[in-house]
């Protein structure tokens, strides 16, 4: 924990971010009994291009609300919380010691610019140290300017993604197996056609952990 932010819990008691009870100071930011009701996931086997795939959450109420206040609001602090999550998905999932490098699917710059930080690589990054495998921080990189995903139907997601991912460093994924970290993993286009140009550039493996699962109705 960070001077600061011991500086800053002295200051201001931390409040549980779903229920806004306060909790302890040595806690994170949701509290146990919002832990409780969390609607954890174990979710369905490899999809598309992705061996396997992993998520903490499902995507809904009150899991959306705090996942959205981080991507979109600046909620940082509560990385630790999800990082907590995605640990325990990945680990019940995957036999970790098996994972070569953690690699965070990268946003294109024109959402880095807007938000300033890359929510995926901050998760992914804490999560290659608590696993203490390695962190590819530039391995992959987003080409192209493709439509935000949230608006498009299944079909015109897997279009809009093609080959917008490119492998700036082949010899550190050739024969690798690779878990790949994204925030939200919805129809799954996105981390597939990154896990296929992996592939392409020689890795061995893709497996995928997200923090949340929307499940579409
Ligand atoms: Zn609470």
């Amino acid at each position: 924990m960070s001077i600061l932010r011991r500086v800053l819990d002295l200051l201001w008691p931390r409040n549980c971010e779903i229920c806004g009870r306060p909790v302890d100071r040595d806690a994170r930011y949701i509290c146990a009994d919002c832990l409780n009701r969390i609607p954890f996931v174990r979710p369905e086997d490899g999809m598309y291009e992705i061996d396997d795939a992993a998520s903490a959450v499902r995507f809904e109420c009150e899991t959306r609300e705090i996942i959205n206040g981080y991507k979109f609001r600046d909620r940082i602090w509560l990385r630790d919380d999800f990082v907590d999550w995605i640990e325990a998905a990945a680990r019940s999932r995957f036999d970790v010691s098996a994972i070569d490098a953690v690699i965070a699917i990268p946003t294109t710059l024109g959402h880095r610019i807007n938000r300033g930080y890359n929510q995926s690589a901050l998760l992914a990054e804490s999560l290659a140290k608590r696993l203490d495998r390695r962190f590819l921080g530039r391995a992959v990189a987003r080409t192209g300017h493709p439509k935000r995903q949230s608006s498009l139907t299944e079909e015109e997601r897997v279009e809009n993604v093609k080959g917008t991912f490119v492998v700036r460093e082949p010899s550190l994924v050739r024969g690798r197996t690779i878990l790949l970290v994204d925030d939200i993993m919805t129809t799954g286009s996105t981390l597939s056609e990154c896990s296929k140009t992996l592939k392409a550039a020689g890795a061995w493996r893709v497996w995928s952990v997200t923090l949340a699962r929307s499940v579409r109705t």
